[in-house]
């Protein structure tokens, strides 16, 4: 049997196939080389990344080819069209505005062209996917951070368009409570946000995110250490949007202690599976609950719930989301 799956935490720059990147070279005239398998090596992170930067060397590529109006548009199309294929029937694709503008797009410019790619893409679709802007980890980059707030602010809708907020970036170097100004701003305009944490970092900073007042945290992993903040995100009924590879890949976990998917799961925290970033993982959907299925022996009743989890916590309308219980009560 076919699963019909649901993705909620997926960067855009991270699910650039190398096939993606090719239209997008060829539709800016880039002089990027347009062979298949030398891109495949540019955009793939090795197996096992010796460090983060081999890992954020990645990025480089898709991240260029990502800076003009029509390739963010187009880029957005072909990610939902490659999604829909792979059985994807609801997606919230994230991205930082402030990572468009090297070529003189301002943010607003990179967040319309997204939302533009986004429209036509579910012009037809009865489930609408949506968009997640990300703030950015990192120094001196206040001032954008706060335009990206202000933005959501404006475009903020509760389906088809931008639906909440994130913080992305280097959890190690630039730690969660530095971040708190921006979420304050957030709440006080409603926006709902996930935010990245427990990645790299350890389980304070997912504390610090659930005192934000985040309703996801992106991985969340590590709260696995630490039994008060199970206890706190369960009884706060915080969900966890795990990414097995992405973890793998970056060594985010102890790999002699395993990856801890039961222990999260048999506490009773709320966890939805994603991917991340596909293109740079050479992964998808199917293959995340495949690891877990393998690893974890997962049943049907399993995966359903799990997918339901992401149904519950979806940034979307609740007409939406009655439509994707009916249409996940069906198979
Ligand atoms: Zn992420």
């Amino acid at each position: 049997m076919k699963y019909k799956y649901i993705d909620l935490h997926l960067h855009l720059d991270g699910a650039i196939t190398p096939k993606i990147a090719k239209k997008l070279i060829k539709l800016q005239n880039l002089k990027y080389t347009k062979n298949r398998f030398k891109l495949k090596k540019l955009i793939v992170a090795p197996k096992n990344c010796k460090n983060l930067n081999d890992f954020l060397k990645c990025f480089e590529l898709p991240c260029d080819l990502l800076q003009t109006k029509e390739a963010i548009k187009t880029a957005v199309i072909l990610l939902l069209k490659n999604l829909k294929k792979q059985n994807v029937i609801y997606s919230e694709i994230r991205f930082a505005p402030q990572k468009h503008t090297l070529k003189g797009l301002s943010q607003e410019q990179a967040v319309l062209a997204a939302l533009e790619g986004l429209k036509e893409a579910n012009k037809n679709e009865e489930i609408k996917s949506n968009l997640i802007l990300c703030l950015m980890r990192g120094k001196n980059n206040e001032k954008e951070n706060f335009e990206t707030v202000e933005l959501a602010e404006k475009y903020l809708v509760k389906e088809n368009g931008i639906t909440a907020i994130d913080l992305a970036g280097a959890e190690g170097l630039y730690k969660t409570e530095k971040f708190e100004k921006f979420f304050k701003k957030a709440n006080e305009y409603n926006i709902p946000f996930t935010i990245h944490a427990g990645e790299a970092d350890n389980y304070k900073s997912v504390l610090t995110a659930v005192n934000f007042k985040a309703v996801r945290i992106g991985h969340g992993i590590k709260a696995a250490e630490n039994e008060e903040t199970l206890k706190i995100l369960k009884e706060k009924n915080i969900c966890l949007e795990i990414c097995p590879t992405s973890n793998i890949i970056t060594n985010a976990f102890n790999k002699e202690k395993g990856y801890p998917f039961k222990l999260l799961y048999s506490y009773g925290i709320k966890l939805t599976v994603n991917t991340d970033d596909p293109a740079i993982e050479n992964t998808d959907i199917a293959k995340e609950f495949k690891y877990l299925k393998k690893n974890f022996n997962l049943t049907k009743k399993d995966i359903l719930g799990l997918l339901n989890n992401a149904i519950d916590f979806a940034f979307t309308g609740k007409e939406q989301k009655e439509k994707l219980k009916y249409i996940f009560k069906e198979f």
